[in-house]
Parts: C-alpha cells; sequence; structure tokens
C-alpha cells in the first residue's frame, strides 16, 4: 500500500471518486482488553485510486472540512458500513457493532437524527450495530447543542462515542454533563509506552473516572505489549491499534467477523509486569480492606495505605510501628486496648511468627469519626521475603459493621 501524495488533490475531484466509489472504508477492529476477541470496529475512510495507490484521510480530509463536503462523505461512509453490514447478514456472516466518525458539522444539523434513522434503516441494520462517533473538539465548541443531539442519538438505539479525548481542550463539564455511552482515549496520550510517571497518572485518572461513570473506554494507537499491560492494569475496556490490527479492507474484516475474531487466549497476569501485577493484587485487596498497612517489625517502621476514610486515618501514613501500635490502642474502646498493645506489640508479634505462625487476628470496638464504636478485624499476616531477613508483616483492617 502506498501513501504517497501526488499534490494537492481539489474538492471536485474528491466528489469525483465519491461517485465512481473509490472511497473505501476500511475497519480497524477493536479488542476487549482482557479476553483479546474482537468486539467492534471502526470504519475509517481511505481514497483507493484506479493505479492502487492509497490516499489518507488526513491528506483529503482537511480539505473537505473546510466547507460542508465532509458531510457528504460521512453519510457516503455511513451508507456504505450499512451495505456491509447487510451484505453480512444476508450471508450469515455475524456482524460487531461499527463505529462511524461523524464531523463537529453534523453537531448542528437539525435533521440529523432522521437522516441517520433513514440510512440505516434502508438497509434493515438494527441501530445497536452504528455507533456515532464525534469528535471531542466539536463538542467543546458547541456545548448547547450537543447534549440534545447526544440524547436524540442515543433515544433512536445507537450508541455515540466522543473520539480523540484528550488530544485538545478536554472538557471535563461535557464529560459530567452529557450523556453518552464510550470515550476513546487519543493516542497521543498513550504515545510514550507508558513508561513516564506523569503520563500514567494522567492515564489512570482518565479511565479511574471515565469507569468510575460507567462509560466504555477505549484506548486508539495501541501498539506495544506494555502499553496493553499498562492499559488493563487501568481497567481499560477496549483496545484498537496496530498491535491487534490496523485498518483493514472489507473483504479482511469480512473474513475476520466469520472467523468469530481473533483470540489470543493470554493469562492476564502472565502478560503484567512484576509491578503492574502487585498494583493488581493490591486494587484486589483495597475492594475488601479500606485500610492496608505494610510493616518491617525487625526495623519498627510501617507504611500505611488508607483506601477510603477509615478511623485510623489520623495517624501519619508512615512511621515508627510501635507509636502506630499506641495511636491505634488509644482510639479503641478501653476495654479493649490493653488487648491490642498486647497483641500487636513487636515482642508477641516476632514469638508468634517464631512459632511457625501465619498471621495474628484481633476484633476490638474501635472509636470511629462520628463518635461511635465499631467492631474492627485486624489480621497481621507474616510475609516471608527472599531478599531480607527482617520480619515483615502486612495487616488488613476492616469494619465489621
Ligand atoms: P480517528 O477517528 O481518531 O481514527 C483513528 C486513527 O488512528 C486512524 O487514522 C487509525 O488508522 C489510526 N491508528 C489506529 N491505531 C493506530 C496505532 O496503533 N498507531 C498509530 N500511529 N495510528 C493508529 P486514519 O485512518 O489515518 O484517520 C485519521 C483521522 O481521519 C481519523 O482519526 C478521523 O478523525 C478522520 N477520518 C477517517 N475517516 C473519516 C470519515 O469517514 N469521516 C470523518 N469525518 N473523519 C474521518
Ligand atoms: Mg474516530
Ligand atoms: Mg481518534
Amino acid at each position: 500500500m502506498s501513501t504517497e501524495n501526488k499534490g494537492p488533490v481539489s474538492v471536485e475531484e474528491i466528489r469525483q471518486a465519491m461517485g465512481r466509489r473509490e472511497l473505501k472504508a476500511y475497519y480497524q477492529p477493536q479488542y476487549d482488553a482482557i479476553t483479546n476477541r474482537m468486539v467492534s470496529a471502526e470504519a475509517l475512510v481511505r481514497w483507493v485510486r484506479p493505479g492502487g495507490e492509497t490516499v489518507m484521510p488526513g491528506d483529503f480530509i482537511p480539505l473537505l472540512e473546510q466547507g460542508d463536503e465532509i458531510m457528504e462523505l460521512d453519510w457516503y461512509m455511513l451508507r456504505e458500513v450499512c451495505e456491509f453490514l447487510r451484505n453480512q447478514r444476508e450471508r450469515g456472516v455475524p456482524s460487531v457493532p461499527i463505529a462511524v466518525n461523524f464531523s463537529r458539522t453534523h453537531v448542528k444539523e437539525e435533521d440529523f437524527c432522521e437522516n441517520l434513522c433513514r440510512v440505516v434503516d434502508a438497509c434493515q441494520v438494527p441501530h445497536r450495530l452504528i455507533e456515532v462517533e464525534v469528535t471531542e473538539s466539536a463538542l467543546v465548541d458547541d456545548s448547547a447543542r450537543i447534549g440534545s443531539f447526544v440524547t436524540g442519538v442515543r433515544g433512536e438505539g445507537f450508541t455515540v462515542a466522543i473520539d480523540d479525548f484528550g488530544s485538545g481542550l478536554s472538557s471535563l463539564s461535557f464529560v459530567k454533563d452529557i450523556p453518552f455511552d464510550v470515550l476513546k482515549i487519543d493516542k497521543s496520550l498513550i504515545s510514550r509506552n507508558c513508561e513516564d510517571e506523569r503520563e500514567r497518572i494522567v492515564l489512570e485518572s482518565i479511565f479511574n473516572f471515565a469507569n468510575r461513570l460507567g462509560l466504555i473506554t477505549v484506548a486508539e494507537g495501541v501498539e506495544t505489549r506494555e502499553q496493553l499491560g499498562f492499559l488493563r492494569t487501568c481497567s481499560c475496556k477496549k483496545i484498537q491499534g496496530f498491535l491487534f490490527a490496523r485498518p483493514m479492507p472489507a473483504g479482511e474484516f469480512d473474513l475476520l467477523c466469520s472467523q468469530g475474531g481473533k483470540e489470543e487466549g493470554e493469562d492476564i497476569l502472565v502478560i503484567q509486569a512484576p509491578s503492574s501485577a502487585t498494583q493488581l493484587l493490591l486494587e484486589a485487596i483495597f475492594v475488601r480492606y479500606p485500610l492496608v498497612i505494610f510493616s518491617n517489625l525487625t526495623r519498627n517502621s510501617y507504611y500505611m495505605m488508607a483506601y477510603e476514610n477509615f478511623s485510623a486515618t489520623t495517624c501519619p501514613s508512615t512511621g515508627i510501628f510501635e507509636e502506630l501500635i499506641g495511636h491505634g490502642a488509644a482510639t479503641m474502646y478501653p476495654d479493649d486496648q490493653e488487648a491490642f498493645r498486647t497483641t500487636f506489640s513487636i515482642a508477641n508479634q516476632m514469638a508468634a511468627y517464631e512459632r511457625g505462625d501465619k498471621f495474628v487476628r484481633l476484633v476490638t470496638r474501635q472509636l470511629g469519626d462520628d463518635g461511635v464504636y465499631r467492631k474492627v478485624e485486624t489480621t497481621n499476616y507474616f510475609v516471608k521475603s527472599p531478599s531480607v531477613d527482617d520480619v515483615l508483616v502486612i495487616s488488613l483492617c476492616q469494619n465489621l459493621e
């Protein structure tokens, strides 16, 4: 495939090419981040010239976007996609939902929903198979109209995706206010292979809020296994990128659909870097235990991670282990304080460790920030580390009521 550009093209040339159906819908599959199964795809335009030369969208879409011609192209692409899906149905090939790009101009189109339904219904394609993809910048420009646009499209049973999130002037207020379904994270955010700490923090935060808002997250431009591993730890739902598949002609994509999509069937933990695997484990622990403390009894030190507002969070998050026990005991019901101090004294825990006990557990009543006593279970697990002789402990604390 050649991407060579033979000088500037005119709008008229592109129009004629559309008439000759030289503009083709290519399909780039999207994969479930955990199962590696192909679950959907995005349609991307390619101008395949008679000689076989392929012109990329970046070489002619900006020209169309200067006028309303871009809308013609988008409707043309929707028709291509619908015909493809109709053809699959007629041959009994299983279909997956296809995302179609719509330029920002459509947001202002009064009868967009009617036109959308007309084209899709003409091919008797179920609405759930079409995803309307609009770039983030379209929404920022015209936030007043976008709410009714998205609501209207979703009301007809289509899904709506926000494309290129994070590429430009991202507005968090539209994420909060507009009820769309899918958030596509722009490839510029993962371009540094997720090796950069600042990049990871930004990505983790985006996935965190998107997942909590119940959005389906798609990472674009995934090219390496390292990126994939990191995105999985962020609970990213879908992956679109060269690592799995490039945009491909309809025939090739159709073959993939008839095979039910590629599946690598890897164990998720196998491909994790050790730090990511540890993070997954910690997340699993935190779901159940709001407070986790890592202590080194030999060195009389601790490090505390409080996941949510737990009554002991007034303690410094790191410091001297004996002071932690003193601090903890002071928040207990008076009758329980002595038991707490004794059970978790360094001497008694060392003795338990030397006896071969796996853990030490105690239930006490602890005063919460709201002034109410609640039963709290503290379990200290001994950890055998191959790298140090120190006696290490992980404490898991949970409210029992
Ligand atoms: P987009 O909608 O964000 O599409 C994703 C782009 O990322 C595609 O570029 C795709 O080929 C590319 N991509 C996917 N995975 C990777 C990867 O792993 N690495 C890298 N480097 N790139 C990856 P493409 O096909 O060149 O399209 C560029 C843009 O042109 C699209 O960005 C979209 O904004 C626009 N476009 C394409 N087709 C249409 C269309 O039918 N209508 C409209 N309005 N815009 C379209
Ligand atoms: Mg797109
Ligand atoms: Mg994009």
